[in-house]
């Protein structure tokens, strides 16, 4: 595809960010805003811990699940639906330091029926599907239409919903503008659109939310995306609000990132990424981008 000279430094945010924010944010996953408060004052150093008892740096299942995404479209030459869900049978046997609930039952189902399509349920309304969902974006971006009816498809492989179809369609249009387009006005019409669609996302101001519903999710990545002026206060802003801070952070991050590129992210963020996951980003950004058709 024609390569602006951009495009990179900002795919290259947009993953980096994702990382980043997966690895800030699972410190202080699950905490509420005032214990993180208690104990950090302010949370804004990749220090690992948490819950998950992380090595500081790395990462879990949000951008686990983006990189093993990745591998399938890389492995394949572009979309294949089964090798997603086979990548993700992959990544689920090597034993994930964190997985869904819904994702579990979404691969475990796909493992015993080979169906890439979960049923709807209305306990799928979580964050699973638009999470891992950034190398969709980096494969699609000739066109808005395509990468909708693939963002559906491997989010429906775990996730059947609704709300998260509508969530991770939006959050991918987002990124995909930022990522051709770089302006931050590109994602209000998109947020707009899916509030008059789906009034229930509403985020001004910020419901108070910042659970792993996919609602709560996209309604605390909105408020600190849009009320930020960069990469880093975005990322402090959401993370700081507790609840599934690695996922909130993560998708905050992608958006960050898309927006206001590598040169956008703290070097001391940059620098305390596992190098494993930094070189694996870097390797897939540029072959996904090659699998886009412009
Ligand atoms: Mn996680
Ligand atoms: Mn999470």
């Amino acid at each position: 595809m024609q390569k602006n000279p951009w495009l990179m430094d900002r795919a290259l945010g947009a993953f980096l960010g994702l990382a980043i924010g997966d690895a800030l944010g699972a410190t202080v996953e699950f905490m509420t805003a005032r214990e993180i408060t208690a104990r950090y004052q302010v949370h804004n150093q990749i220090v690992g811990g948490g819950w998950l008892g992380l090595q500081p740096g790395h990462v879990t299942d949000d951008t686990e699940m983006t990189l093993a995404l990745g591998s399938a479209l890389i492995a394949s030459g572009g979309w294949n639906q089964r090798a997603i869900a086979d990548a993700f049978v992959a990544w689920m046997r090597g034993n994930p330091v964190d997985i869904g609930n819904s994702c579990r039952r979404g691969i475990s189902n796909y493992i015993s029926s080979g169906n890439l399509c979960v049923l709807f349920a209305e306990e799928n309304g979580g964050n699973g599907a638009a999470m891992r969902n950034l190398p969709t974006v980096l494969v699609s971006l000739e066109s808005e239409e395509l990468l909708i009816r693939r963002s559906l498809e491997q989010a429906h492989i775990t996730h059947n919903h609704p709300k998260s179809d509508a969530a991770t369609a939006a959050l991918a249009c987002m990124t995909r503008r930022l990522l051709l387009q770089g302006e931050e006005a590109a994602c209000d019409q998109i947020a707009c659109d899916l509030i008059a669609q789906h009034p229930v996302f509403k985020f001004r101001p910020w419901p108070g939310h910042a659970s792993g519903f996919i609602v709560h999710t996209v309604q605390t990545v909105f408020d600190g995306f849009f009320n930020t002026g960069s990469f880093e206060e975005c990322l402090v802003r959401v993370v700081n609000r507790g609840g599934d801070a690695d996922t909130t952070g993560a998708l905050a991050g992608q958006l960050a990132g898309a927006l206001y590129g590598v040169q956008g992210i703290p070097t001391r963020w940059l620098k305390r990424l596992d190098p494993a996951v930094t070189a694996a980003i870097y390797i897939q950004t540029s072959q996904l981008l090659n699998l886009s058709a412009e």
